[in-house]
């Protein structure tokens, strides 16, 4: 699948020098183009002008919190947002999903993850913007096909209950990214459910059960520790 333009511009907003060195290699060195603001208002201010694709946002930022200019982008644009957190900062990176961000690295990162977080995004909004939706999805040897509910593994019809089909469903929307918790149980079960994380440890594990060829160990359905779940795809 093609993802993005070559050259798509990408804004790093990022008050760490060295961190804004490393992207700026890694991203032009894989054909982005590059711009970069060391403040969140310098940041906003760059989006607004030169309207890049996709922004990498740094949540400790000096002169305003990652999660405000999170808050503020989202007001007018869907640009996808990966923002970067400190690993002692777990309830951040959370906070910045549910506020509109598509996901997060935590520092440090390598370029192997960076490239697989930025193709993911890219290829989401891109999806968004044609509004197109594929009726089928595969993962592994498992084909979901949305028109008849139907998830197949080969041959054979897997039964998923709504609950757990209400599930797949959503990690399969979000593909690749993670998906918080809260995000999770909002969709699944409604808003007013949205604290009982305990709920989807349940039905994740007979997800699991039904779909992962080892459920110990799966290779699909993977737990974001103090986050959510992602459907981890071949990207
Ligand atoms: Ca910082």
């Amino acid at each position: 699948m093609s993802i993005a333009k070559k050259n798509a511009l990408i804004l790093v907003i990022e008050d760490e020098a060295p961190i804004r060195r490393f992207l700026k290699m890694a991203l032009v060195d894989h054909g982005f183009s590059f711009s970069e603001a060391a403040t969140g208002k310098e940041g906003l201010s760059k989006l607004a002008a030169e309207r890049p694709e996709l922004v990498i946002m740094d949540l400790g930022l000096p002169d305003m919190d990652g999660l405000e200019v999170t808050r503020q982008i989202r007001e007018w644009s869907n640009v996808p947002i990966i923002v970067l957190s400190a690993r002692e900062n777990e309830n951040d990176k959370v906070e910045a999903l549910d506020a509109g961000a598509d996901d997060y690295l935590v520092k440090p990162f390598g370029v192997g993850e960076l490239m697989a977080r930025l193709r993911v995004a890219l290829r989401h909004a891109n999806r968004l913007s044609e509004d197109q939706l594929d009726s089928t999805f595969a993962f592994g040897d498992i084909q979901v096909d949305f028109a008849k509910r139907q998830v197949m593994r080969g041959p054979e019809e897997i039964h998923l209950t709504p609950i757990e089909y209400k599930m797949l469903n959503t990690l399969i929307r979000y593909s690749g990214k993670v998906v918080t918790h809260k995000h999770l149980l909002r969709e699944t079960w409604g808003g007013e459910y949205s604290d009982e994380t305990q709920y989807l440890r349940v039905y994740m594990a007979q997800l699991r059960k039904k779909l992962e060829l080892d459920p110990a160990q799966p290779k699909y359905l993977i737990t974001e520790p103090g986050v959510g779940y992602r459907l981890k795809v071949d990207s």
